[in-house]
């Protein structure tokens, strides 16, 4: 019996009658639709995806005809029996309850969006995106009262999804945000670029800024307060402020529930009733580079659970791996993708002994037409070099590079099987030395005492001789405060102006010029460190640098 037939449930339904042909498997969904495209909702709010029927993967009919499985939708399990090992099924449209026995119950009931109790949380125009009817609802509003700005709450994944769609229907939107960064996940510095791009494609990004409440306006519309007392109009309103796990049932049953609030499973997703399994959102997952528990609301996972669930309960000894959270999202031309640990995570986890290289190479050989930089933060372990997690941002090729290393993480590698991985390269692909194999070198360089980093916010406190090494022209278009220019190809006959009593820190636009100059300075008896990322990555991150444009 399997609760919930969408990502983990439906993988996990069709998985066990490919194993066991004789095998009675009965999936209870309380919606109208099971096996749907949610991944494809913002795109169908969005006109995008104009037919509903594509997002409508395997009907009722279909699990019947070509697996022998039997779809009960709106069918809520509402209670299981532990004891009896039956559950209680209350068909939602007859309110009949009814009893099913079980030999194995797999549970995949998904995350709900969070709504918090907020003042006019209730008005009409409000809503969130799970189910296909909630798009329904949300494609209606839209049809009907054609608003000409729409607030989203919350800009992460969903969030920006959203803003793109309902950007694409002709609303003027405005993103509401109570991080100071749009894309929580990514680390700051990261997300800086993130936000301009997203700011120059809606109307106004307010970071930093938690929705106080809303409230109806005299013309009908809505009015979203925020907590520092700004207002702004809006024809719709989408909440997209993360999912909690949907662990109502579980709870009632006394299964094991984990300290991030999601149903506790085992290496081959069982829950702690042995006759009982869980996967999906619903579920805690070990992460792969901290080892702690966390909620990972992915599809990609809930389907790979859903198989593991149907392995085990039909007596294979499969295991679900550790999760890396590799995820990737595109809105307004721009791709965001990022595998493993950031550095907030490894923070957070109380890890440390780890570096961060930051590198901006193009996606495809510079003389390509085309040619387009991918951001790039890669985070390492000091004592071995062993690949924690990386981060990407760009237009093109972002999601390549960052399902390379996603793969790399998974099998323990380091920045050295970084720098040798062979990828295939034509110059409107990628270049002979490719971002993945560009990262594994500059994050060698480190591990080998070639260069010694220095990171942006450390200039606050240091004393160091500050040395650009970009052309003039360059220079004079936006520095360092106290830096002193001398481009790369004028140090050697410049290299007596250089103090020989102070550590010097070297930058250039983005790490590349100044590595150089660091080789040529330290072969010549001086204390030098390359600033990571270079000036590229300053303008990016750092209070100094940082672009007012996003800030509430
Ligand atoms: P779900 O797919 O949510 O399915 C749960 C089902 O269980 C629901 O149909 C629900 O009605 C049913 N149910 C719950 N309780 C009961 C009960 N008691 N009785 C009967 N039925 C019950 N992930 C990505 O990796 N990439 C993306 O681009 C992406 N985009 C997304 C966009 C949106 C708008 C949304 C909402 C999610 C997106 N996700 C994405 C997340 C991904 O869809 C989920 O991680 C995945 O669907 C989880 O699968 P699941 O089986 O755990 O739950």
């Amino acid at each position: 019996m399997i609760v919930g037939g969408v990502a983990g449930g439906a993988s996990c339904a069709a998985r066990l009658r490919r194993l066991d042909e004789d095998a009675q498997i009965v999936i209870f969904d309380r919606g109208y639709y099971v096996s749907f495209a949610n991944c494809g909702l913002p795109y169908f709010v969005g006109n995008v995806i104009q037919q509903e029927s594509k997002l409508l993967l395997a009907g009722p009919d279909l699990f019947r005809d070509r697996f022998n499985i039997e779809v009960r939708l709106r069918n809520e399990v509402v209670a299981i029996d532990r004891q009896s090992q039956q559950i209680i099924v209350r068909d939602v449209d007859s309110e009949r309850e009814y009893r099913e026995p079980y030999d194995a119950l797999v549970l995949s009931p998904g995350a709900f969006p969070i709504r918090p109790p907020l003042p006019g949380i209730d008005l009409p125009g409000i809503f969130t995106l799970r189910t296909l009817p909630d798009s329904e609802d949300l494609r209606s509003w839209i049809d009907e009262a054609k608003p000409r700005r729409a607030v989203v709450v919350g800009g992460g994944f969903i969030g920006l999804e959203m803003a793109e769609n309902l950007a694409h229907r002709g609303m003027d939107v405005t993103v509401v945000e109570m991080a100071d960064q749009l894309m929580p996940p990514l680390d700051p510095e990261m997300a800086e670029g993130v936000c301009r791009h997203v700011a120059a494609h809606v109307a106004h990004v307010q970071l930093g800024d938690p929705v106080a409440g809303f409230e109806q306006s005299s013309d009908g519309g809505l009015v979203v307060r925020t907590w520092s007392g700004a207002a702004f109009d809006a024809g719709v309103v989408v909440l997209a402020i993360g999912v909690r796990p949907e662990t109502k049932l579980a709870q009632e049953a006394g299964l094991e529930i984990g300290g991030r609030g999601g149903i506790r499973v085992d290496s081959q997703m069982r829950t702690s009733d042995p006759h009982i399994w869980a996967v999906g959102d619903a579920v805690e997952v070990r992460n792969r580079v901290t080892g702690q528990w966390e909620l990972v609301p992915l599809a990609g996972p809930a389907n790979r659970q859903g198989r593991i669930a149907a392995d085990v309960i039909c007596g294979r000894d499969s295991h679900f791996s550790p999760v890396q959270a590799t995820a990737v999202c595109g809105f307004f031309g721009l791709t965001v993708a990022l595998t493993g640990a950031t550095e907030k995570v490894l923070r957070r986890a109380g890890i440390d002994g780890f570096k961060a290289v930051y590198l901006h190479p193009n996606q495809h050989a510079s003389y390509y037409p085309g040619a387009k930089p991918i951001h790039l933060k890669l985070l390492f372990r000091t004592s071995d070099g062993r690949l924690l997690g990386a981060q990407a941002v760009g237009e093109e090729g972002v999601e390549r590079r960052i399902d390379v290393i996603a793969m790399a993480i998974q099998m323990g590698a380091t920045v050295f099987d970084l720098e040798e991985t062979e990828l295939c390269y034509a110059p409107q692909y990628g270049s002979a030395k490719d971002p993945v194999n560009l990262a594994g070198m500059v994050a060698s360089n480190v591990m080998r005492g070639d260069v010694q980093l220095a990171s942006w916010p450390e200039l606050d406190t240091t004393e160091a001789f500050l040395l650009d090494v970009r052309e003039v022209e360059e220079f004079r278009d936006g520095s360092i405060d106290g830096a002193v220019n001398i481009p790369l190809s004028k140090l050697r006959a410049r290299f007596h102006e250089l103090p020989h009593d102070r550590e010097i820190w070297v930058y250039c636009r983005a790490g590349h010029r100044s590595y150089y100059a660091c080789r040529f300075l330290a072969q010549n008896g001086l204390r030098v460190r390359n600033l990571s990322g270079g000036y590229r990555t300053y303008g990016a991150g750092w209070p100094q640098g940082r672009g007012q444009v996003c800030m509430s």
